[in-house]
């Protein structure tokens, strides 16, 4: 059966496929297959990458797909860039969904960065012990550093090679600004590292830098496709919706009408 392919791995990824699966709209979710227990979307699921653009567009063909919404983490630049070529390629409608960034408030100390290579750069200037919350793949670009200490903080095991001063924390969202707090005093943090995730499960960070004024490296997301974007699960949803109804995909729930309410 035709059906929509949401490229996934996002919290926003896991609530548009419950959306969605509650309406009637046949969905599969995709997964990179990265982390060991994943938090899995409700309906169809499949795991592992597809082979780049071109194992994309063949297994989008093969699986008669309606519609493709890119629903991954705004750092996962290659998956995005893959299933920019492969639908255009196959002549598949695509939708980009991505949670809006974070913006400074008042009181925020942010130095702004172009990639992780210049904030490793950067943060031996600025502080002495550092939390580094950024993807395990990234953790790398510090391995150089060495008179700043740093607590890394992912969800899985960092990729080698490490700084040669640091200690790892296995944890995920969401957190808490008292938890946040708690751990930079308890670690003696002095500046804060991240990307820009943006989304309310790892924001309490930005809140707690705020609280203690400490600086904060803030890496910029990484250039796109231009392609069509939402920011919002709903709006995802109302698009998707919209693609089924044209195709013929969209089943009838039980009594319930499963067009557009
Ligand atoms: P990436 O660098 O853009 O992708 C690398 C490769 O992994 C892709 O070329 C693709 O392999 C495969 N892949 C990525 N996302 C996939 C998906 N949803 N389904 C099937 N294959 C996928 O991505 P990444 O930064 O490694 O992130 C991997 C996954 O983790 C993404 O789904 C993302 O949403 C999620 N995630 C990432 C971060 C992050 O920090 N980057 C944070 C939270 C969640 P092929 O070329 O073989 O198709």
């Amino acid at each position: 059966m035709s059906a929509l392919l949401i490229l996934g791995g996002t919290a926003e990824a896991r609530e548009l496929a419950g959306a969605l699966h509650d309406r009637g709209v046949p969905v599969v979710s995709s997964l990179a297959g990265r982390v060991a227990a994943p938090r899995l979307p409700p309906g169809e699921v499949r795991i592992g990458g597809f082979g780049g653009a071109e194992g994309l567009e063949r297994w989008l063909v093969e699986h008669d797909v309606f519609a493709v919404i890119d629903a991954t983490h705004p750092f996962a630049a290659r998956m995005s860039a893959s299933a920019f070529e492969a639908c255009a390629s196959a002549g598949v409608p695509l939708l980009r969904l991505e949670r809006p960034g974070w913006r400074e408030r008042p009181g925020d100390r942010w130095m702004w960065v172009d990639d992780v290579a210049s904030a490793a750069d950067a943060v031996e200037g600025i502080g002495r012990r550092a939390l580094l919350a950024l993807g395990r793949q990234e953790v790398a670009a510090f391995a150089g550093v060495d008179s700043t200490w740093f607590l890394i903080r992912s969800i899985g095991r960092p990729d080698p090679p490490l700084p040669p001063r640091h200690e790892v924390l296995l944890d995920r969202g969401p957190f808490t600004v008292s938890g946040e707090l708690a751990l930079f005093d308890e670690h003696r943090l002095d500046v804060v590292v991240t990307r820009d995730s943006g989304g309310d499960q790892t924001v309490a960070k930005l809140d707690a830098a705020r609280e203690r004024g400490l600086p904060m490296i803030v890496v910029s997301r990484p250039s796109r496709a231009d392609t069509a974007a939402v920011t919002a699960v709903a709006e995802a949803a109302a698009w998707a919706r919209a693609q089924a109804g044209r195709s013929g995909s969209q089943r009838v729930l039980g009594r319930r009408s499963a067009g557009p309410r």
